[in-house]
């Protein structure tokens, strides 16, 4: 249940990020996490809904982009994603190995709404 960590860091992020935008609430946030990591759409959306209850993350959409562990041929150094267990690069047939694990995890955007400060304005962090 490593989501429910996740989506704590998520909402945590986001809401400090709200509150420094003067936003009142966050419609819409876009996650990236590699394949590697095994993360459920579903149970990240369940806990990213109950630890945002209260605040400016309630009702947030989630969309979870999931990206595939990238692989490097040896022979002719190209780079490609993995398909299914195989190691061989489709450029020369050579062996390859992983470039990328595929673990990353991170806020790729999300959407603020209420945001009404103009950017004008001295001092003002959602300018930034
Ligand atoms: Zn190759």
């Amino acid at each position: 249940m490593h989501e429910a960590g996740a989506a704590q860091a998520i909402v945590g992020i986001l809401t400090a990020e709200a509150e420094a935008r003067g936003a009142t609430r966050v419609s819409c946030v876009r996650v990236v996490a590699g394949e590697a990591g095994a993360y459920m759409e579903e149970s990240l959306a369940f806990y990213l809904g109950f630890f945002a209850k209260g605040g400016p993350v309630e009702g947030a959409r989630l969309e979870l982009r999931l990206v595939k562990p990238r692989m490097r041929c040896r022979a002719c150094g190209q780079e490609f994603e993995r398909v299914h267990f195989s190691f061989a690069c489709p450029g020369c047939g050579g062996e390859a190995e992983v470039a990328d694990l595929g673990q990353e995890f991170y806020i790729e955007s999300a959407d603020f709404e209420g945001v009404e400060a103009p950017c004008a304005e001295a001092g003002n962090r959602a300018c930034v």
